[in-house]
């Protein structure tokens, strides 16, 4: 926080005021001071705000839950299979050979999260992270429907285990169960295929004993993260919420209060009072999942989920004030009413990405459908052959990437010479596939001990790779 940037002497001193009860920032919101959860319940919220993210959490969801299903050439749109060091990425598969594509990739989406926490703070936490979605709009909306809003499952929570209670909470936990089971066969689907998981319930556990107990490890950490640990893995585990304290300037947008509107903070029952427009109703408090004040200022835990936004316009409404008291703003925006500002860091960061973007094209559009590595075989030299002739053996590994089957010839490149394969070059779609073969060369054509044979790899007549090899022959 800076200092208000007005001749308001009464909101400066009160600001002051506030500057130094920084207390607040030595401890975590969930975390008592004994060290125990501070178990957050907060308010339901309501208003234009959350309106917008409950129809793109929809939205969010159907393709959460629709994409493992959608296929090319038999293959699903996306699939992140580490077992098998197989991605597919919008339809293309990738292996470990494209590992190189992969860092780029990487590192490209590092430095678009950079650009994009600088301009925008954590939009990305409350708008798209998929503990949000279903934390917020998912298990939470059933909470609400089943305990009730804030007070009354505060009044629950109170209760001695009566009927009422034994019922809610056995529902809370077959329903919070059910759907964790839910979200994992889907998680796995991302994993190993939608289909895998489908065998997994055709032909038993027994059979896929690994896979199902993924699926039961994976619904288990689901079903505690969204019933107990909740807010805890924004705030303790994430390391994104982490970062922000680097990453965020003073230009950055987020969901911040106007403390030059709002201070000093006023009562509902004195409107007419020279107050700023905060009435202290802490209704911003009371909706907010992280269990914060968001009057303090940018805060860790600070999701960006805009609950304290409705809420404060809520009351912005009811009072007669203009709403945005609590608004997506930046600190310069509110201190000096100054708009967003394309500052250095930006450019520099838009600069660093727009280089690694057109990279990563160049990569993905020249990506050969074939990765392949020749080596002379190993514990041989040379062999002298009739005819005035010396032959080598090299072992040719390949990795076909595409969805079919390939046939290779390899030819010499920059030299004349003899290939004798031990085996035709038949590589099945997506995989590896290994042979031998024998460069024959006339004696005459040897000038050194290491000769530089080029090898190009055709299919049809159609060059894949041209690969470089030493032709070992005896000494001249
Ligand atoms: S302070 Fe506001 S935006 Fe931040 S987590 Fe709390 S309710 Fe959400
Ligand atoms: S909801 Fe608005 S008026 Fe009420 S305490 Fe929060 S900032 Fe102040």
């Amino acid at each position: 926080m800076i200092k208000p940037n007005n001749n308001d002497s009464e909101s400066i001193a009160n600001y002051k005021k506030d500057l130094l009860d920084q207390t607040f920032r030595d401890s975590v919101g969930t975390i008592s001071k004994e060290g125990n959860r501070n178990y957050v319940i907060p308010q339901k919220p309501s208003g234009k705000m959350y309106q917008t993210r409950s129809l793109f959490s929809y939205l969010y969801l159907v393709l959460f839950f629709t994409l493992p299903f959608l296929k090319v050439g038999g293959e699903p749109v996306f699939l992140f299979n580490v077992l098998e060091r197989k991605f597919i990425l919008f339809g293309k598969i990738f292996w470990p050979q494209d590992f190189f594509i992969f860092a780029i990739g990487f590192l490209t989406f590092i430095v678009f999260v950079i650009l994009f926490t600088v301009a925008f703070g954590r939009i990305w936490c409350g708008w798209a992270c998929p503990q949000t979605i279903f934390m917020e709009m998912v298990f939470r909306k059933i909470e609400y429907f089943i305990d009730g809003d804030a007070n009354q499952q505060k009044k629950l929570k109170a209760m001695p285990w009566n009927t009422e209670k034994l019922f809610k909470r056995g529902s809370k936990i077959v329903v919070f169960f059910l759907l964790s089971f839910l979200i994992a066969n889907f998680f796995l689907g991302y994993i190993i295929g939608i289909d895998e998981v489908g065998v997994l319930v055709k032909e038993g556990i027994f059979v896929h004993f690994g896979t199902f107990s993924a699926l039961v490890i994976f619904t288990l950490v689901f079903f505690f993260v969204y019933y107990w640990f909740r807010e805890q893995a924004c705030i303790i585990v994430c390391p994104y919420g982490r970062l922000q304290g680097v990453l965020l300037d003073r230009n950055s947008i987020l969901v911040a209060y106007d403390y030059v509107r709002g201070e000093p903070r006023g009562k509902m029952s004195d409107l007419t009072s020279d107050k700023g427009d905060c009435v202290n109703c802490h209704a911003c408090v009371r909706v907010c999942p992280t269990g914060i004040d968001i009057r303090n200022g940018t805060q860790l835990e600070c999701v960006n989920c805009t609950a304290c936004i409705d809420a404060c316009d809520e009351i912005m409404d009811h009072i007669n004030k203009p709403k945005g008291l609590i608004r997506y703003a930046s600190e310069n925006g509110i201190a000096n009413k100054q708009k967003m500002v394309f500052s250095w860091r930006l450019k520099l960061y838009t600069i660093v990405l727009t280089l690694l973007l057109s990279f990563l094209a160049i990569l993905l559009i020249t990506r050969a459908d074939i990765a392949a590595r020749i080596l002379r075989t190993p514990g041989q030299t040379y062999q002298l052959l009739d005819q005035n002739k010396t032959s080598n053996l090299y072992n040719i590994k390949l990795v076909n990437k595409t969805r079919h089957n390939i046939h290779l010839n390899i030819k010499l490149e920059n030299i004349e010479g003899e290939i004798k394969l031990v085996s035709p070059i038949e590589v099945p779609k997506e995989s590896y596939f290994q042979t031998s073969f024998f460069i024959v060369l006339k004696n005459e054509q040897i000038k050194s001990r290491k000769t530089k044979v080029k090898i190009g790899l055709y299919q049809q007549d159609k060059q894949m790779d041209v690969l470089t090899a030493l032709f070992l022959g005896p000494s001249i």
